[in-house]
């Protein structure tokens, strides 16, 4: 058994030195990059739409999408009005800096202000694999419960910026805010925290103005991570 984890490590390196280059060619191409994860359901397709109906008056924007088989949230994405590339993984539970790879190749770059990945719906593995991104950012839920830092630990202590979804449920389901929050503080001090719902959009103003600011301020020599 032991002679195994060499092996995912030279995995994890190899991705990690392709990620680089994704960052760099991002950088080349002055375009702000986002990743976004959460678990299936979570609302990651639905804040990629608000946000387009939002910014695409301002901003050029494009999505990248990772799915395990279908092109819905590609569609989704396409139709709210923002250049969409999907990339199916075949079966694999998150994308990588191959796929990732992949999907810049489709793009012209130099053509957008802003791109969104949405990752695919799994709070484990993802947060294993850089894809050169510049922010990682975990979309949380109400329904989910509210011990999922406790969990997934990995997940929540390495994002950038968390947004807890569906805020409007809060009435009907037993999620304990305080006891959540201390879960994410624990992990990861001070970070970011957007509350809002994508149902009623409610907060989603503050997402809003947070974005535009990473995008405006974005200055290809300061790196986040
Ligand atoms: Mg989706
Ligand atoms: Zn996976």
């Amino acid at each position: 058994m032991k002679q195994r984890m060499p092996v995912v490590e030279n995995i994890l390196s190899a991705n990690d030195r392709l990620a680089e280059e994704n960052r760099s060619r991002l950088e080349a191409a002055n375009l702000y990059t986002i990743n976004l994860m959460a678990s299936p359901g979570a609302g990651k397709t639905s804040l990629i739409e608000h946000t387009i109906k939002r910014l695409s008056g301002q901003l050029n924007l494009a999505v990248v999408d990772g799915d395990i088989a279908t092109s819905i949230d590609a569609d989704r994405a396409a139709a709210a009005g923002a250049e969409a590339v999907q990339i199916n993984t075949g079966g694999e539970c998150h994308l990588d800096a191959v796929m990732f790879q992949g999907a810049l190749n489709q793009l012209d770059l130099t053509k957008y202000d802003l791109l969104m990945v949405e990752n695919v719906g799994n709070l484990i593995c993802p947060a294993s694999f850089k894809l050169g991104t510049h922010q990682n950012v975990l979309i949380a839920s109400i329904p989910e419960g509210d011990d999922k830092p406790y969990k997934y630990p990995t997940m929540y202590r390495g994002v950038d910026a968390l947004v807890i979804n569906k805020i409007d449920l809060m009435p009907y389901i037993d999620f304990d805010m305080e006891y959540f929050q201390r879960g994410v503080e624990v992990l990861n001090p001070g970070l970011v925290t957007f509350q809002i719902s994508c149902r009623t959009g409610e907060g989603l103003e503050a997402w809003l103005t947070w974005l535009q600011k990473k995008v405006a301020s974005h200055n290809p020599a300061d790196t986040d991570r």
